[in-house]
């Protein structure tokens, strides 16, 4: 998809359901940023098998052809509750033994998916991995040691090669942080910004007694974003959106204007997607990310928010 004054901007899907690929194809996505895997434990009632794993890829990459694809490795926990993998009662389950926590704690549980991932994208290009919640350096390369010993599994079984590049969400405000250091060993950032708003703001994302808290546009939201987009721009590595934040008419042209050029949304908000940025140019997304990180309070940014497809 192409500005009005011609940069590109991958548009690209978020994938809960398989049913959703065919329509992605048919809204000619330029791929799929985020896979959510969670989903297929979700619906079962134990832990789903190497094998059993390996057969849902394989379809999934089937179905998605050849267009690129980024799957994320379970993201289990909290708003996305597993009952047979969380056993122990969390007061605070967002802030508990979640997501990558969870699966570096069970190591077997990330190899076996880590494992069906390889081996049904061997000998495939344009296939991309990415690790949920990462909150250090020292955990990144945990999850992505892990990756290389499967690896090298996979490629002595196999004999095909099955190198994936590696990237990570930024979801914390750990992660902003330190990006630049993350974008020294990460393929690819891609920023959560549901998570990334509640864990910078400490708001939950479904408790709507706080949902006047959930402020997309808080300033310190903005300037942590812009900073992870620098961050990324400066190393040379690609840093696309996939949180909800992402297919906001008021919000595409900010991300386009901090130098945001992948957007991954729901299928649904593809049309909304390729509407808005074939409407703007960079230099009116640039003057509208620059007013907004102007401001310092929200009531500024929220009388500055426009909706782009008006
Ligand atoms: C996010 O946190 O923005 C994100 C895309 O991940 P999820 O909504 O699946 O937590
Ligand atoms: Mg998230």
């Amino acid at each position: 998809m192409l500005t009005r004054d011609g940069a590109r901007v991958a548009t690209l899907a978020n994938v809960n359901l398989l049913s959703e690929i065919q329509p992605i194809l048919d809204l000619r996505a330029d791929g799929i940023g985020l896979y959510r895997t969670e989903i297929a434990y979700l619906v079962r009632d134990a832990l789903p098998g190497e094998d059993e794993l390996t057969e849902l890829y394989k379809n999934f990459l089937a179905l998605a052809r050849d267009i690129p694809v980024t799957v994320r490795t379970l993201d289990a926990g909290s708003d996305k509750f597993i009952d047979y993998l969380h056993t122990a009662r969390e007061d605070n389950p967002a802030l508990g033994l979640r997501s990558i926590r969870l699966t570096l704690r069970h190591p077997g549980i990330l190899r076996g998916q880590l494992r069906a991932l390889l081996r049904a994208a061997a000998g495939r290009r344009n296939v991309r991995l990415m690790f949920p919640m990462i909150s250090s350096l020292d955990e990144f390369r945990a999850a992505k040691a892990l990756c290389e010993e499967c690896r090298a599994e996979i490629e002595r079984e196999t004999g095909l090669p099955c190198g994936l590049d590696t990237g990570m969400m930024v979801e914390l405000p750990a992660a902003a942080e330190l990006a630049p250091a993350f974008a020294r060993e990460a393929a690819f950032f891609s920023i959560g910004t549901n998570d990334f708003i509640q864990h910078m703001l400490a708001v939950d994302r479904a408790n709507v007694g706080v949902m006047d808290y959930f402020t997309p546009h808080a300033p310190a939201v903005l300037r942590a974003l812009k900073r992870v987009a620098d961050a990324a721009a400066d190393a040379g590595i690609e840093c696309s959106v996939c949180g909800e934040m992402g297919h906001d008419p008021r919000f595409i042209p900010f991300f386009l204007g901090i130098g945001i050029r992948a957007l991954s949304v729901e299928v649904h908000s593809l049309p909304t997607v390729h509407r808005v940025v074939s409407r703007l140019t960079l230099a009116e997304a640039r003057a509208y990310a620059d007013a907004l990180l102007g401001a310092d309070t929200i009531a500024e940014t929220q009388a500055l928010l426009r909706d782009f497809t008006a």
